[in-house]
């Protein structure tokens, strides 16, 4: 069993909901900045500098939106465990994740020992 009272976990529900809203809006609004999307046409000419600049940005936007969307499947996951009373609990070890780590990390999966051994691992 998990240590967690029903008020944590309603409370990491909250946190995990509004984790996800705000991946979504963050993967909107990258998606929306995007200069392939708006064609600059009927807008001043675009120099070489400011193309180069665009392009480099994509390549910002393009990391910032894969880093969402691991983010939304990670929070996507921890509500399914929590939909099925998992949530809380080391995929490694089936130990109970500390309050402290959930409350710092909603999509935690692991332990901190167990995480600390993947990490070492790679
Ligand atoms: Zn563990």
């Amino acid at each position: 069993m998990t240590q967690l009272t029903a008020a944590d976990l309603s409370a990491l529900a909250e946190r995990l909901a509004a984790m996800k809203r705000q991946a979504q809006a963050e993967i909107e609004a990258a998606n929306n900045a995007m200069s392939s999307d708006h064609e600059a046409q009927g807008h001043e000419v675009v120099t070489r500098a400011d193309e180069a600049e665009e392009f480099r940005l994509d390549e910002v936007r393009r990391a910032e939106i894969q880093i969402d969307q691991n983010t939304l499947v990670q929070i996507d996951a921890a509500q399914a465990r929590m939909q099925a009373g998992q949530y809380g609990l080391c995929l490694q070890c089936g130990e109970a994740i500390a309050r402290e780590r959930l409350f710092a990390l909603p999509t935690a999966i692991r332990c901190t020992p167990c995480q600390a051994e993947v990490e070492q691992h790679g």
